[in-house]
Parts: C-alpha cells; sequence; structure tokens
C-alpha cells in the first residue's frame, strides 16, 4: 500500500506533476481516451498555476459517451450481483493502493487542505466503493422484482471532487446501471484519474464514461435521450433548470442542492465541544460544504460566552497553502468563488450585521468569518455563502429555536448541541432537514443515507435508500430477463 506520509510538514506535489504530465486530457468514453479537442484550463487556486488542460465535451462527445453506456449495459446489468461486486471491490482497492495521488491532485486542484483530502475526502470515497460492493451481491435479493435504470448521466460539484464522484458511481454500478459523469469544470482531474483505476480494475470498457465540461456538457447530457436517470448535485439554481429540462420525459431524477443549515446550541450544552464543533460546521472545507452549519443559534443566556469562545478559537485558525499539513483552511476554489463571498459580506454588513474576521494571506483565500447582530432578513443569513462564514443569532426558547432554524428555503442538515438528549431529541424531530446531527457535526458514512427537504432536493445518497434511486420500482406486469451470457473476468480484477 501507498501508505500517507506524515513526516514532513508540506506534502510534496511531485507524484501529481508527474500524472499531470500526462496531459492533455481528452475524456474517457469506451474504456479509452479520446484525443484532446477544445481545451480549458484547470489551475490551482492557491498558486495560480495551470495544472493541465481538459477538453471541453461537446453534443457529440456527450452523445459517443451515451452510446458506449448503452451498449456496455445488457452485460452489466447482465451479471450477476457477486461479478459486479467484484470489480466494484477491486475499484476500492486500486483507489487505495494511490490515494497519495489523489490526495494530493485533489487539494491542488481544489485547494482543500492536505489532511482534509488524506483523512476525510479519499478514505470516505473508498469506503462507498467497499460499501456498495456489498449492495451488489445484495441487490437481487434486497430489491426482488426491480432492475437498474440504464445509462444514468451524473453531474457533480467541485467542492468534494472524488467523493461525490464516488456517491454517484458506487450506487450506479451496484445497481447494475452503466454510467457517464461530468465533474465540474474546476475540478476535473481526479474523475480522470478514476477513469485510470477503471482500466486497472478491469472494468468492462463503457461501464463507466467521464466527459468533461462545463454547464453547456452538463445540459447536454440532462437533453440527452439516450439518458435514464439524471443524478445532480450542485446549486439550487442548475437544479431548478434540471427538473425543467426532465419534466415531461421518462427520465428519473435525483437532486443534491444547497443549503444554510442550523447549528443550535443550547444553554446547557458543552460550549468547549460546540465550539470545536463549529469549526468542524463552517470552516471545514473553507465552508464550501452544501452540509455545512452556517447559521449559529445559540441560546440567550451563553450567547456571549460562547461567542467570546468561538472568536477566540476563530483567531487560532491557520489560512494557507493546501499543502502544508498545518493548514487548517485552505484556498477557495476559484477568484470568481472568492468575489461572490465578498459581494455577500459586504451586503451582509450594509444590512447592519458586525464581521469578525481572521487572517488569510493574499490570493485566492478567505479568512474564517463571524457576522453578528444580523436579522433574518439579512443576506448573510438567507444566501447560501459556501464559503467560511458563520452568522450567529439568539433565541430564548426551544419553540423560537425551532422557529429560527426552519426560517429557510432549505432542509439539508441540522446540528443540535445539548446535554439533555430528551430535549435534543425533541427538536430533531421538529427540524425540517434531511440530516441531523446531535452533539456532533458533518458525519457522514456510506450506510447513513444523506440528502435533503425543500429547495436542498430530493432523492438520498448512501445506504438502503441511495440504492433504492438507482433502481426503477417493480412493476406488477414484469417478465423475469434472462441474463446475457458472460465474458470471463480478467485477471486484474481478483
Ligand atoms: P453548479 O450548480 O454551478 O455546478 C454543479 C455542476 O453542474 C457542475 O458540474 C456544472 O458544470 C454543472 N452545470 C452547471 N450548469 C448546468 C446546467 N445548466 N445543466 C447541467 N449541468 C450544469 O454548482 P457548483 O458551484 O459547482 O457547486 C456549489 C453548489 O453545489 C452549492 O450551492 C452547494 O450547496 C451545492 N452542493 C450540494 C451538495 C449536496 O449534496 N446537496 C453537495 C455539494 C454541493
Amino acid at each position: 500500500l501507498d501508505t500517507m506520509d506524515y513526516g514532513p510538514a508540506l506534502e510534496s506535489d511531485a507524484i501529481a506533476r508527474d500524472w499531470l504530465a500526462r496531459g492533455p486530457f481528452g475524456h474517457f468514453i469506451g474504456g479509452n481516451f479520446t484525443p484532446p479537442g477544445q481545451m480549458f484550463e484547470t489551475r490551482d487556486p492557491a498558486s495560480d498555476a495551470v495544472l493541465a488542460q481538459v477538453t471541453q465535451g461537446t453534443d457529440q462527445d456527450v452523445d459517443a459517451a451515451v452510446s458506449a453506456a448503452r451498449a456496455a449495459f445488457p452485460a452489466w446489468s447482465g451479471l450477476p450481483g457477486h461479478a459486479r461486486a467484484r470489480h466494484i471491490y477491486a475499484i476500492a482497492r486500486q483507489i487505495q493502493k494511490r490515494e497519495r495521488l489523489f490526495s494530493v491532485l485533489e487539494c491542488l486542484d481544489n485547494g482543500k487542505p492536505i489532511r482534509e483530502a488524506r483523512d476525510i475526502d479519499v478514505p470516505l470515497a473508498v469506503r462507498h466503493f467497499y460499501h456498495h460492493a456489498g449492495w451488489a451481491e445484495l441487490v437481487a435479493e434486497e430489491f426482488a422484482g426491480q432492475g437498474p435504470h440504464g445509462v444514468c448521466g451524473q453531474i457533480i460539484p467541485w467542492n468534494f471532487p472524488l467523493l461525490m464522484l464516488a456517491w454517484k458511481i458506487a450506487p450506479a454500478l451496484a445497481a447494475g446501471n452503466t454510467v457517464v459523469l461530468k465533474p465540474a469544470e474546476y475540478t476535473p482531474l481526479t474523475a480522470l484519474l478514476f477513469a485510470e483505476i477503471c482500466i486497472e480494475a478491469g472494468l468492462p470498457a463503457g461501464v463507466v464514461n467521464i466527459v468533461t465540461g462545463d454547464g453547456t456538457t452538463g445540459a447536454a447530457l440532462v437533453a440527452h435521450e439516450g439518458v435514464d436517470k439524471i443524478a445532480f448535485t450542485g446549486s439550487t439554481n442548475v437544479g431548478r433548470e434540471i427538473r425543467r429540462a426532465t419534466a415531461g420525459t421518462d427520465k428519473a431524477l435525483t437532486l443534491e442542492l444547497g443549503g444554510k443549515s442550523p447549528f443550535i446550541v443550547f444553554a446547557d450544552a458543552d460550549l468547549d465541544a460546540a465550539v470545536e464543533g463549529v469549526v468542524d460546521a463552517i470552516w471545514f472545507n473553507q465552508g464550501e460544504v452544501c452540509c455545512a452549519g452556517s447559521r449559529i443559534l445559540v441560546a440567550e443566556a451563553v450567547a456571549g460566552q460562547f461567542e467570546a469562545k468561538l472568536r477566540a478559537r476563530m483567531g487560532g485558525l491557520r489560512v494557507g497553502a493546501p499543502l502544508d499539513k498545518s493548514t487548517d483552511i485552505g484556498a477557495i476554489v476559484h477568484p470568481r468563488q472568492l468575489v461572490r463571498i465578498h459581494d455577500l459580506l459586504a451586503q451582509g454588513q450594509a444590512a447592519g450585521g458586525v464581521l469578525y474576521q481572521g487572517q488569510a494571506p493574499n490570493g485566492c483565500f478567505c479568512a474564517p468569518a463571524l457576522m453578528v447582530e444580523v436579522s433574518p432578513a439579512n443576506p448573510c443569513v438567507s444566501e447560501e455563502i459556501f464559503g467560511p462564514v458563520a452568522v450567529m443569532m439568539s433565541f430564548r426558547t426551544p419553540d423560537e429555536a425551532v422557529e429560527l432554524a426552519n426560517n429557510t428555503r432549505y432542509g439539508l442538515a441540522a446540528s443540535i448541541w445539548s446535554e439533555n438528549l430528551t430535549q435534543a431529541m425533541d427538536i430533531a424531530a421538529r427540524v425540517k432537514a434531511g440530516v441531523v446531527w446531535i452533539n456532533a457535526t458533518n458525519l457522514f458514512d456510506a450506510n447513513a443515507p444523506f440528502g435533503g427537504t425543500r429547495e436542498s432536493g430530493f432523492g438520498r445518497e448512501g445506504a438502503r435508500a441511495g440504492m433504492a434511486a438507482y433502481l426503477r420500482p417493480a412493476r406488477a406486469d414484469a417478465k423475469p430477463v434472462a441474463p446475457t451470457p458472460l465474458a470471463p473476468l480478467p485477471q486484474s480484477a481478483s
């Protein structure tokens, strides 16, 4: 195993430089990399250096990828579950063997701290493939009478590029679907490395196809008639467009969208633990987390004390080089995103908010921030900022806490802090959110379904509910389908 080196303070990027030298990159279609087409750049936001040239996917590219996925579907869906499982296990194992390269590449392309890429993104992605290899073995029995959709078009954002890929591809393959995945234009690299993993793992050609490009490539995938299901993670606005585009078609759809999740601190909470919770809730991954606890709601009796503790902790966070192992907050993914964060902070201050902010180097970095003296109408309270910015408000009664928590268009997650578990469970049931954590935050596991309500979307990823999203409901008139004869598994899949 290529185990992680916890030694030097600065992780070397040499391993990624060697890999990047393979560029410019084409798409991965039908088991092969296509010749590069019209290119766009992907950059390291921390240094602004160009990392690689990547191909902008055209309608023809999307069509070729969908055709390849369509051609691969009968044999893949006809494999017995244990044979699909073997391939998915092989993928998990291959990612593990190259976890250092995945971590460094993710860190360079996205700007996230190496510590997080190494300890969170990559291991969770691996876990997702292992978990779903198990599901591939169980699916025929557990979902008797149900079948895969066919070709899944999957569109993912830039905040957890490899992890979001795993959340999409692992259950799709376990259920017997084939896939065309489009990574976000800011962070296409780990998806291209994943394409190599598919080859190494002996995955049959066309089962996974990766087409890079921007929103126009995503829109072409959504519109393609050969796609049976769309799975999207990204902004609520694009989710809305996709819902419109698929309305009246036979395409199945799941949407994982934005959030403005409450982080509720009761007077009896362990305040020091809750402060660490805030660090993980909003200052993890630069705050570029859909379920970030971005609205801190604190019981009035402890609000002053909690704010003081929080500001002291915020001042100690280190913002800087993503490859530095002591960095807490890395670079914002793209200058455009940084401008958006600054715009929202200015609007929040204009509306009366008082802003406290830590230190950050020059460049595409944002210091961790806390805004107080905010009303529910303040744009920093109502809009998803997708940066390391929390707003803080206080409440007097549990009912008021619930009212404030639910005063949002979104409903992705919530975090509740109290030593009184009866109270915490009561509040959990009343908060409108797909995921609720008690005395914890941002915990993810492949065996816990994740997803939202209201404008945070619908459908679940992970666990049984996530598998169900990749299967058609059983039809009363369904006739058993004879499996297609199998080709022998390649040696490398063992
Ligand atoms: P985005 O919606 O702009 O882009 C997401 C993906 O959609 C990208 O791959 C993009 O190229 C593609 N896309 C853009 N326009 C498209 C179109 N018209 N048709 C099809 N595809 C299109 O979002 P983003 O800026 O990349 O990501 C940040 C947003 O994603 C935030 O709002 C965040 O809350 C949300 N998000 C949600 C979850 C979740 O699980 N609910 C997870 C991560 C991020």
